[in-house]
């Protein structure tokens, strides 16, 4: 947090970024009524969910080989409007990384109580293309990356996967608009490094905030496939699922 972010906080009262009332002493984001009633996927102690189904049809359609059944979850449903979409507006828009940071450590606390995600020894966010990352200040999957891989005992790394041109946003195409958007805008950083990071890792977790309709992360997983082998598994994390 900036110096001048600080003394705001020091003056303006925290509210609950979903409600909007006041925060107590003890509350931290959300007010506690809200966190009661926050819709949360459970999809983190189920290898086999409407998430991780997603993912592997899109596998299927683009893979030519054998791969293992990807594991997949998200902290919560995501339904664009609901004011619970504020969780990850607020951290992609508004710079609210101590939500954004709250609301990665509730998915942390799932994962990790779950043997699904115990081998996970590398967390790749999806990245920014670096001009968007020069205007926005920061990308968000990373901000969400670096706490989930604090809370799961791996590897953070923001550098070896490259966004190599800038995409539309995503938000108003079609699902098949959505996948040529993306399609090859990812590849591997050509720097030595990366070799030696993917051939160390077992098993990587691929970071975004939301998860649409998947092409992203799926543009994301072909380019790690280039030198990750398939029998090594590549697992997907985000703070909201929409479906
Ligand atoms: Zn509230």
């Amino acid at each position: 947090m900036s110096l001048p972010e600080s003394l705001l906080n020091l003056f303006l009262p925290k509210t609950c970024i979903v409600c909007g009332r006041s925060l107590m002493e003890k509350e931290k984001s959300i007010c506690l009524d809200c966190l009661a009633d926050l819709p949360y996927t459970f999809f983190s102690k189920r290898e086999r969910n409407p998430m991780a189904d997603r993912v592997n049809s899109l596998i299927r359609n683009s893979s030519d080989g054998f791969e293992p059944y990807t594991r997949a979850t998200a902290l919560f449903h995501y339904r664009p409007g609901d004011s619970y979409s504020a969780i990850t507006r607020s951290l992609k828009y508004g710079r609210d990384f101590s939500s954004g940071r709250f609301f990665s450590s509730l998915l942390a606390a799932r994962m990790s109580a779950s043997p699904l995600w115990r081998d996970v020894d590398l967390v790749i966010p999806v990245p920014l293309h670096w001009t968007r990352y020069w205007s926005r200040g920061y990308n968000q999957a990373a901000v969400i990356a670096s706490v989930l891989a604090r809370g799961l005992g791996a590897a953070l790394d923001c550098r070896i996967l490259v966004r190599r041109r800038r995409t539309l946003t995503q938000t108003r195409l079609t699902t098949e608009e959505k996948a040529l958007n993306v399609r090859g805008a990812f590849r591997l950083s050509r720097s030595g490094r990366c070799l030696s990071v993917l051939s160390a890792a077992r098993h990587i977790l691929l970071v975004d905030d939301v998860y649409t309709t998947g092409s992203t992360i799926e543009a994301c997983r072909v380019a790690l496939r280039e030198v990750f082998p398939r029998e090594k598994r590549i697992s997907v994390a985000t703070l909201g699922f929409v479906g």
